[in-house]
């Protein structure tokens, strides 16, 4: 069985991960063949887990009772962002303040019964503009998922309703794939709200319909809406599409390939896809409530037109994790894997026993914590990004500065990493040195391991807070005052180039997502497939480490957005 660590000399013990009949069955698969435990709670205490996951949000007495050691999957808040008519709520009054050009992702959208009037009057405009030519609109239930309720109607008098719903522009022009509609299913997880940090899964889903669209039958559901639990019960689901293939999914990766041959911009659509999901996170940021200890990984579905403008439909809490085809597998297993090395389980000092050699490591229950040991965590889990210092200067010594990656395909050289990864997961460091020897790094690499550095970056147990502070001031004398810059395919703010990259973390497995520099505490760049999309330079790193300065952030984005030629424009996409 697979182990999470290996640190010769400190028995670990293995981690538990709580789950409830919702739980989906690949987190536990995961879990478990990462050698975690499963919580039992009948012999075990409530303190004996280390990772609740569910479906479904936890009370607030959930978050006030986690234990420094505990992680939950949830963040209180964040239907803020998941129920249609909050989400529409909260970029409106972003649109408000910061003007409606930086949020025109989202569609023209209606909350219904509220805005009957509005909507009604915005309805008579467009007939009358557009004269005999007919207008789409779709109404979804506010509250429902996996399409369920949804109508998409040209005509007033189709348009019902009995729940709160929204009602919102329906996008009359998708990029089509053979005629077939399709919709992104993109991964992003917030380990954390303050300071926030957001990171965007470099993998992910595209949905097809299984049905070819027409504007001529808005009754199709398998034509015009892409939710798998739509189409995997339509008639040609498993029937082999021309140009798609059977079944409704591909991964991103070839989606991203497919437009690369159409001669498209793919790395102009990735921007402007990071600049969507943080300014739809940025909506709800400053609202959420403080909780430690827990993260978020939301599930944006993304649908682009045929300009290759990118449009947020809505974002999911939970997002599906079954496993109904190949796809699923490749996309949700990794993602499992990768969420759990972006939340720094692996450090062990969440899971040490007494150094007890030529003993079996202890189960969790049976480790009795000493005062010390909880303080210390408790500490931790308050600066969490603190304690990674060690790990984080390790690594550095290693082998950090800079490797400039050059990716020739969107994600590939991960891919081909990750997949060798969990296979031969006890072999992982002995590996990697051949894996990362096939990637096609550019640039020095420099080698600060120097043995002075070493006795002062020994781990747990004798690290103490005191000790970081010396190790931290003798690595600001020691170590370059930036590092090398990083420039690669994925990460698109190519200013922010003082993080290591993800080469760094690869060779090692203890890896947090936060580690200190001599310029402060900054989030890693790159775990495994995740790549850090905010902050995403010194700027806005400096707007979220008081509070979160959304007017200096957004400044910072629109400067951004301002270098991009416009989606609305020409077909400024298509590569010249
Ligand atoms: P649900 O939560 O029920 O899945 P979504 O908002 O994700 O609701 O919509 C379901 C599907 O309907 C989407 O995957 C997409 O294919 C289609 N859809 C939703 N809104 C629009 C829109 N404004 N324009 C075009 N298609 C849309």
């Amino acid at each position: 069985m697979m182990t999470e660590d290996k640190n010769p000399g400190i028995m670990l013990k293995p981690l538990v991960f709580r789950v409830d009949e919702n739980t989906p069955e690949v987190v536990k698969n995961v879990l478990l063949e990462r050698g975690w435990n499963k919580y039992n709670e009948n012999v075990q205490d409530v303190g004996d887990w280390n990772l609740y996951w569910r479906t479904s949000a936890f009370r607030m007495i959930d978050h006030s009772n986690v234990k420094p050691w505990q992680r939950l999957n949830h963040h209180p808040g964040t239907t803020n962002l998941t129920r249609k008519d909050y989400l529409e709520r909260h970029l409106k009054h972003m649109k408000g303040i910061f003007g409606a050009s930086l949020y025109a992702f989202s569609p023209l959208t209606f909350i219904m019964p509220s805005d009957y009037i509005k909507f009604v009057a915005e309805y008579s405009r467009e007939k009358e503009a557009l004269g005999t030519k007919p207008s789409y609109w779709i109404c979804k239930p506010a509250e429902l998922s996996r399409g369920r309720g949804i109508i998409i109607f040209s005509d007033l008098k189709d348009l019902i309703f009995d729940c709160a719903t929204v009602v919102q522009k329906y996008i009359s022009n998708p990029f089509l794939i053979a005629r077939y509609k399709c919709d992104l299913r993109i991964y992003v997880c917030v380990p954390g709200f303050r300071p926030l940090t957001i990171y965007l899964y470099q993998e992910g889903l595209v949905r097809f319909a299984t049905e070819k669209f027409d504007l001529n039958n808005l009754k199709n559901n398998c034509a015009h809406l892409t939710n798998s639990s739509i189409n995997k019960t339509g008639a040609s689901y498993k029937k082999n599409k021309e140009g798609v293939g059977r079944g409704c999914k591909w991964t991103l990766s070839k989606f991203f390939a497919y437009l690369r041959n159409q001669d498209v911009d793919d790395l102009l659509l990735w921007q402007r896809i990071n600049h969507l999901v943080i300014l739809t996170i940025l909506s709800i940021a400053p609202s959420v409530p403080f909780a430690s200890n827990c993260f978020e990984l939301f599930g944006f579905d993304i649908l682009i037109d045929d300009k290759f403008k990118p449009w947020l439909l809505e974002v999911n809490v939970s997002p599906g994790l079954s496993l109904d085809c190949s796809t699923d597998v490749l996309v949700k297993r990794k993602l499992i894997h990768d969420i759990i090395e972006l939340m720094h389980f692996n450090q062990t000092h969440l899971r040490k026993t007494k150094k007890e050699p030529g003993k079996a490591s202890g189960h969790w229950p049976h480790i009795s914590w000493t005062e010390g040991d909880k303080d210390r965590v408790r500490e931790t889990s308050k600066h969490w990004c603190k304690i990674s210092w060690t790990e984080g200067k390790k690594d550095r010594d290693h082998e950090i500065s800079g490797q400039r990656t050059n990716f020739s395909h969107f994600g590939q050289k991960n891919r081909v990493h990750a997949s060798s990864r969990y296979m031969s997961h006890n072999k992982e460091s002995h590996n990697s040195s051949n894996i990362f020897s096939s990637l096609d790094f550019k640039g020095k690499v420099y080698n600060r391991n120097s043995s002075a550095l070493q006795k002062k970056v020994r781990g747990f147990p004798k690290e103490t807070f005191c000790a970081k502070s010396r190790e931290r001031k003798v690595s600001k004398d020691t170590l370059p005052s930036a590092f090398p810059k990083i420039r690669n395919r994925q990460t698109t703010f190519k200013s922010f180039h003082h993080f290591p990259s993800s080469e760094s973390y690869k060779k090692k497995k203890n890896i947090t997502p936060y580690f200190l520099s001599d310029k402060g505490t900054r989030p890693c760049s790159h775990v495994g497939d995740f790549v850090l999309i905010f902050p995403f330079n010194e700027a806005t790193l400096a707007a979220t480490e008081n509070g979160l300065d959304l007017k200096k952030v957004i400044h910072e984005l629109q400067k951004l957005v301002n270098k991009q030629p416009k989606p609305e424009a020409e077909d400024k996409t298509k590569k010249t």
